[in-house]
């Protein structure tokens, strides 16, 4: 089989739409689907219906001075206009998520997370910022459990105001464009007002993913009034306004995230989360007065000739696909084909090794000790790698024992994570790099809406456990605290410059559609739109998943006689990614609406 045929079938599939499985439902996963619809984007510029056609034809966009790829093309317009005008990949990410806070509610937004990796082109330095949600000063171990200790049913703590962390995109947004912004802070946020304030078009996406989570939307008066206008779900094609969300706006764009921080929104955020009907939420004002964004230092680990840089804690991000990737550095993959079973039984027991040690070890280390540099040590991968060393899956698997700087016994986290969220690449014409997830945790976050805006549910990605038989589990909730993520928005360095910005939603199948996509563009040789579209097999430490109707389910027979348990189900990743080559070359995952855009 060809790339291209892979490559081509998972095309046709995006377009078919299919419905959604039970699954899917139970994840609360909008379908694929509505990869390329031009139709409900007919305003759109010529550079973004080519775009969309280069997405279609499973061709990369080339660019020469920037480029930006995100999810939605009108948030993409947004930024390639920035960019056009001389801003800064700093610059166009904040026009980018003022814009997606509109047009994706459901994936990310002014009432979520997110994490940025940025390469600085004039120091040649990397680094990255911590904008993930911190858990409320009053929150107590047993938040997520009933009155016999047991843990909650997972939406039953989603959704209301229980789940809300305190919010970290705003203060990111200013941070960043603070370092490394040179346009007007104020001007950036004039294409989501226009939009908000004049309408924009309902997508495919947006409206799928409304029907399917109109129960829980339907719960809270504010959220239902916006969503399901009339107790009719929103439908493609809407022509929408939302004037709460541009006066949020505004005041951000006048006075910077303090108007988000304090006062009035603030304050209706507040009384929003604490009186959540059914579910009432902890966050205080001082919790939203006293956030701040952490910078920290990017988790490097060789690949091949690269350095694949990322998140570190409280990101489980860059570890877990530093992990996996360091112990197939071992093999060489290149020498096989991509639908080489062998590859994959590489690549799937290297990811279930990584994934035993992130659930034992991998949580905020400013809470909890951890051994983050052990965890990605040379020798350490290298000797795990050994494991892999047969012809079969391995029969258990169990987390290693990496350096400590000290000793610390953690028990297994239990927790889940389920896909929403929105990934952004940017290079700009100064060469500075950026790589931002961006998320509210579950698909409509705590479905608590808010001035124009849907609150996250980040405190669920905490284990909802506190101990097993009395050892704590690391990713247990504290106040101040940072749940765990699996984001893992990506700079692959060779030779001290970028070559590589991708990232992906996903929860934690994230780590397995980064690490994938890394493989398919460095060690299988495909372009980056071949890496991105390509047919997904993720292992997360259990079940062996391969993505519905694409070529790949060929291997369901040999991975399960090589003794994985396999599971045929739809994958929704959502990866954007440039890849710098001399020139640029933007990518765009066909299972969503995303497209790059770059001159
Ligand atoms: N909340 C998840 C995390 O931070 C991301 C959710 C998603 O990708 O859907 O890892």
């Amino acid at each position: 089989m060809t790339y291209r045929s892979v490559v081509s079938a998972l095309s046709i599939l995006a377009l078919l739409a299919p419905p959604l499985s039970a699954q899917d439902a139970a994840d609360g996963v909008a379908p694929e689907g509505a990869g390329g619809d031009v139709s409900a984007f007919d305003a759109l510029s010529d550079a973004a219906q080519a775009a969309i056609a280069s997405k279609q034809a499973g061709e990369p966009v080339l660019a020469e001075n920037w480029m930006v790829a995100a999810a939605n093309p009108l948030a993409v317009e947004a930024g390639a206009a920035v960019l056009r005008d001389g801003g800064t990949a700093a610059d166009a990410m904040v026009a980018v998520q003022a814009v997606l806070g509109l047009v994706e509610p459901q994936s990310s937004g002014l009432g979520g997370g997110a994490f940025l990796v940025w390469y600085d082109a004039k120091s040649g330095e990397l680094t990255t910022l911590d904008g993930r949600e911190t858990a409320p000063m009053a929150v107590t171990p047993t938040l997520f459990q009933d009155d016999a200790g047991e843990p909650l049913g997972f939406f039953d703590a989603v959704v209301g105001g229980l789940s809300v962390g305190t919010p970290g995109t705003p203060k990111l947004m200013e941070v960043a464009h603070r370092k490394w912004g040179r346009a007007n802070w104020g001007r950036l946020f004039d294409p989501a007002i226009s939009l908000a304030e004049d309408g924009f078009t309902v997508s495919d996406r947006m409206a799928t993913s409304i029907a399917n989570d109109a129960e829980r939307l339907g719960r809270f008066a504010d959220t239902a009034s916006y969503f399901i206008p009339d107790g009719t779900p929103l439908a493609a094609g809407t022509v929408l306004q939302n004037q709460d969300y541009a006066d949020v706006l505004r005041m951000i764009a006048a006075n910077g995230a303090d108007a988000f921080y304090s006062g009035p929104v603030a304050a209706d955020i507040v009384s929003a989360v604490q009186n959540a009907e059914g579910n009432p939420g902890v966050l205080a004002a001082s919790d939203l007065a006293a956030y701040d964004v952490v910078e920290r230092a990017p988790v490097c680990v060789p690949f091949r000739s690269a350095d694949v840089c990322g998140m570190g804690p409280p990101s489980s991000g860059a570890l877990t696909v530093g992990q996996i990737l360091g112990m197939l550095n071992v093999y060489d993959l290149s020498a096989m084909s991509p639908d080489d079973p062998e590859a994959w039984r590489l690549i799937g027991d290297a990811s279930r090794l990584a994934f035993a040690d992130r659930g034992r070890y991998m949580a905020d280390s400013d809470y909890v000790p951890m051994p983050t540099k052990g965890l990605v040590d040379d020798q350490y991968l290298v000797d795990r790698a050994t494991l892999l060393d047969r012809e079969d899956a391995l029969p258990e698997v169990a987390p290693g024992n990496p350096g400590w700087d000290h000793a610390s016994l953690w028990a297994d986290d239990i927790s889940l994570e389920l896909p929403s969220t929105s990934h952004i690449s940017i290079v700009d014409q100064y060469g500075n790099a950026l790589s931002m997830t961006t998320t509210i945790e579950n698909g409509f976050g705590s479905r608590v809406f808010v001035r124009g805006f849907l609150l996250n549910n980040e405190l669920t990605d905490f284990s909802f456990r506190t101990h097993v038989d009395g050892v704590p589990i690391a990713n247990r909730i504290e106040p101040g605290k940072r749940p765990r993520s699996s984001m893992s928005p990506t700079i692959v360095m060779e030779d001290g410059a970028p070559t590589l910005v991708i990232g992906s939603p996903g929860g934690s199948r994230i780590i397995g559609y980064v690490a994938q996509a890394i493989v398919a563009h460095m060690a299988w040789d495909m372009d980056i739109q071949q890496a991105v579209s390509m047919a997904h097999l993720v292992n997360r430490f259990g079940t062996y998943d391969i993505e519905e109707g694409s070529d790949l389910v060929s291997l369901e027979g040999p991975l399960t006689d090589m003794g994985f348990e396999v599971n045929i189900r739809g994958l929704n990743s959502g990866l954007h990614a440039i890849d710098i080559d001399g020139g640029l070359l933007g990518g765009a995952d066909p299972r969503r609406e995303g497209i790059a855009i770059g001159e």
